[in-house]
Formats: structure tokens, sequence, C-alpha cells
């Protein structure tokens, strides 16, 4: 299958009205470039669930909420393209910013579920941007499946949530989070991690494993969470901004492991934000 590159809404939609009507089936899967892994892994997935796969790459300023977090976001397309000639991707979407938000746009969605928990707690007004898009992705592009990272968890459940409550007719498919063999969780941002906070990054990963492992030894939560933080601290490297135990199902904080739960870190290296979480 040739690899198509499409700028406007018309272009793309036609294309995967056309697939459709054709029969095949199509899988989104929405990245904002910076290519990695991780991004690989989800398409390998729509590729295995889908016979078509379109990539969208829009950079999202509306789901920044920090200037030079926008301004120093890492990739660049051509970087990407060649990334994705080495995929069986169909189709790369990658709008304007004018496309996506022409002069006079002024709608958003908002999720409640999690409101001031997590990431949104730190990042106030970011997941009203990450459910905008996403939902006018969505409706600009007929797939049947949209994958999304376990790495960003916070953001499956509010797409999630969006999906079911406003009855958009696409499904999600969570897919799980690509570490480098340190354990750091890839991201497009560790490519502005100094060589001295690289080293130290994977500490997030290792100390979410040795929590879990307490916790399953028999430590109480709270112990092991506060000794969890506390190494996180003593390492005089991050800014720790959350480390806590929450149920999968609604993301309430959970004091026992009566049902699958999640142990979420977001801290900071120097002006390198770094999330992650595994199951418990
Ligand atoms: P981004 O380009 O960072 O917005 O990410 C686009 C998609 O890739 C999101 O669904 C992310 O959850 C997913 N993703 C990012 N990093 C990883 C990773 N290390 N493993 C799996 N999925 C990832």
């Amino acid at each position: 299958v040739p690899f198509e590159i499409h700028r406007t809404v018309d272009e793309i939609r036609s294309r995967v009205v056309e697939w459709r009507n054709e029969g095949l089936s199509v899988s989104l899967v929405p990245t904002m470039g910076g290519l990695h892994a991780g991004h690989l892994a989800l398409i390998k997935h729509a590729e295995m669930i889908a016979d078509r796969v379109v990539v969208t790459l829009f950079v999202n300023p509306t789901q920044f909420n920090n200037r030079e977090d926008l301004t120093t976001y890492p990739g660049n397309e051509v970087d990407d393209m060649k990334q994705l000639v080495t995929t069986g991707v169909a189709a790369l979407y990658a709008p304007s910013p004018e496309v996506m938000y022409p002069k006079g746009f002024s709608t958003a969605v908002h999720v409640d579920a999690s409101a001031g928990i997590l990431c949104d707690r730190h990042r106030p007004g970011h997941f009203d941007g990450v459910t905008t898009v996403c939902a006018k992705l969505f409706n600009q592009i007929p797939a049947q499946t949209a994958c999304f990272g376990e790495k960003d968890y916070q953001q499956l459940f509010v797409i999630r949530r969006m999906v079911e409550d406003l009855n958009l007719s696409i499904l999600i498919e969570p897919v799980p989070t690509i570490r480098e063999e340190d354990g750091l969780a890839l991201s497009s941002r560790n490519a502005r991690l100094s060589k001295e906070q690289r080293e130290a990054a994977p500490i997030l990963h290792q100390v979410m494993i040795d929590t879990v492992a307490s916790i399953h030894d028999g430590l109480p939560i709270s112990k092991a969470l506060e000794q969890g933080a506390s190494t996180i601290e003593r390492t005089g490297c991050f800014e720790l901004e959350y480390f806590e135990l929450r149920r999968q199902r609604d993301l309430d904080l959970a004091h026992s492991l009566d049902e699958p739960c999640r142990l979420f870190v977001a801290a900071s290296l120097g002006t390198v934000r770094l999330i992650d979480n595994v199951a418990v």
C-alpha cells in the first residue's frame, strides 16, 4: 500500500470514506510526532486489527499549558516520515493549526471524570485540549478503532469516558507501554534529557517496581508509597508531583488490592516532565 500524506479535513475524510466503502477497516493512531518505538507499537497494533492505518501528526497547541514545553517539543516531520515508510501505514494526516483551529473556533470537550487528580491537577486545561482534539480527529476520520498507549493512562481514561458519554462510534484500543532496556518509558520528551538526567530517569521505574513488590510482600500500601516517594526525593534529581496507587476502573485512590490498581508517578527532571504507571 503506498504511503499518502494529507493536510486537510476533506482530503483525509474522503480517502477514509473510500476505504470504508470498499469494506476495508480503518484504525487511527493519533500522535504529536517525535516518533519512537512506543508509537511504532501502536502502529503495529493498529495494523493487526485493521486493513488500513492512519497516523495523525499534530502538535496540539491547546493541550500545552506550558509555552516552553510547546516551543521545545521534540520531533520533525521529515524524520517521522522516514520512520513511517518502514511501516505499513497507509496515510499520514498532518494538518496545520489553522486547519484544526480556524479563526472563530470556540468549542471544547470537557470530561469531568478524573478532574483535579493526577496530571489534571498539575496541568490545568491539558485534558480539555486532548479530548477536544481527539473528538475532532474522530469526526474527521471515520475509523472503527483508535489506538492509545497505556503510558498516558489518564489520557486513555478520559478518552474512553468521552467516547462513551458522547456515543462516538469508535472503539478505543489500549496498547501496553514500551520501555528502554533500563525501564524508562519511551517518550518524545526523553530527547530533551541531558546525559546526567537520562542516567537518573530510570530510577522512577525502578522505584515503582520496588514499591509494587513491597505491596505484594504485605507492606501496608501507605507505607510502601511513602517509602517510594522518599526514595525518589532523596536522589535530589527529581521534582516529584505525585506517587499514587489508584483503582484502574475509576482512578479513585486505592487503599487495598481488592480490584485492579495502578501505581502512577509524575516527576520533573529539570524542565522535562516524566510520567509513568504500572499495573499492580
Ligand atoms: P504522543 O505523541 O506522546 O502524544 O503519544 C501518542 C500516542 O503514543 C499516545 O497514545 C501515547 O500514549 C502513545 N505512547 C507514547 N509513549 C508510549 C510508550 N512508551 N509506549 C506505548 N505508547 C506510547
